[in-house]
């Protein structure tokens, strides 16, 4: 937690700042929370672990920081936080909303009885002009009455249509808090958005940062296992697969969903031969694999995957990296599959 004094505050931030710069993180919330809690050495855990990465990648990849900062500054997250406060709001909105209701109902019903009282008063007046003024104070009860009534629908009518609004801001709040989110759901690795941002990361450090390896891996035959045993099962194989693959992460390696049945994994360090190696260590992690009938665990069948490795060449470009990734994939499939190819 960030904690201390004013001038302790001042003084983790000239600390903070300066490194950030240097290692070209973005000084969003979420890093200046992470840095701001690496300077105090509140936590040496925690100074180890980024030390740790920076050695590896020169920098943070963003998915190492969000999983820092989740671990050792805020355990409840930052998306936690920010939907706990839309809760809240959502929640203090339609508690005002039902006050205002009832306030409504109650008022409707305090004016319903007036209505009847005035036409009772109207029927028992006579003909003579005593009675006129009688008629005149009931116009009067009815005039207040309304006007009080209309005043009342119209607050509630703007209290609706201001809920409306809020609504709609919270919802698109939540839609945005959903896509930066980082984590596929199904397989529990990380998304595309995160490969997408993190591999662009890796790749706009050129030539200062380490060497980049990029494995792609495709389930094979994998609309069988929906086409056999269903849509619930295949989705079983997605998850299988992912946490498997999910067990071979550790500084250095990252593993993606890609899309649909495909996975990346970007190594960094090393040579293109060691990630030739690691690639092979997964394919035949993934070909041990047994996939059991979850009803009485009988085994239904085994699962293999075909790779693609690419190791960047010097000035080379995302999209070049991961179209020679996907070249030799296809190579891998054509092959017969549960292999690796290497660009
Ligand atoms: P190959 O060995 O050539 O890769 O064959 P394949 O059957 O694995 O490849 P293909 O591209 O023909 O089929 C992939 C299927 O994956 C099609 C799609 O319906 C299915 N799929 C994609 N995403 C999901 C998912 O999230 N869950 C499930 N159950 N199926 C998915
Ligand atoms: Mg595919
Ligand atoms: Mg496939």
């Amino acid at each position: 937690m960030i904690s201390g004094s004013v001038e302790q505050a001042a003084e983790r931030l000239r600390k903070a700042v300066p490194i950030m710069v240097k290692h070209s993180i973005p000084v969003t919330p979420l890093n200046y929370a992470l840095w701001y809690t690496y300077v105090s050495h509140e936590d040496p855990t925690l100074n180890q672990r980024i030390d740790e990465v920076v050695s590896a990648y020169g920098m943070i990849p963003v998915t190492t920081a969000e999983d820092l900062f989740r671990e050792h500054v805020s355990p409840s997250g930052n998306y936690e936080t920010a939907l706990l406060r839309a809760k809240d709001n959502l929640q203090q909105m339609v508690q005002g909303i039902d006050r205002d209701l009832h306030a409504t109902i109650a008022d409707t019903q305090s004016f319903s009885t007036l209505l009847d009282e005035c036409n009772r008063d109207l029927r028992n007046s006579g003909h003579d002009k005593a009675s006129v003024d009688d008629i005149f104070g009931t116009l009067d009860k009815l005039l207040q009455g309304s006007t009080a009534m209309q005043q009342n629908t119209s607050r509630f009518e703007q209290r609706l249509s201001a809920a409306n609004a809020e609504i709609r801001r919270l919802r698109s709040e939540l839609e945005t808090l959903r896509q930066d989110a980082m984590n596929d759901e199904l397989t529990g690795v990380f998304n595309r958005r995160a490969f997408d941002l993190e591999l662009g990361q890796f790749i706009g450090q050129g030539e200062r940062g380490p060497a980049i390896h990029l494995a792609l891996l495709d389930i094979d035959h994998f609309k069988q296992f929906n086409d056999r045993f269903g849509h619930q099962v295949g989705d079983r194989v997605l998850s299988l697969v992912g946490r498997q693959l999910a067990a071979a992460t550790r500084v250095g390696v990252s593993v993606y969903r890609y899309g649909g049945e495909e996975f990346a994994l970007i190594f960094c360090g090393g040579t293109a031969q060691q990630a030739g190696q690691f690639a092979e260590s997964l394919r035949l992690s993934i070909e041990r694999l047994v996939l059991k009938d979850s009803r009485n665990g009988e085994r239904l069948t085994n699962i293999t995957a075909s790779i693609g490795v690419a190791s960047r060449l010097a000035g080379e470009s995302a999209d070049a990296l991961v179209e020679r990734a996907d070249q030799a994939l296809y190579r891998a499939k054509d092959a017969g599959r549960n292999r690796v190819c290497q660009a």
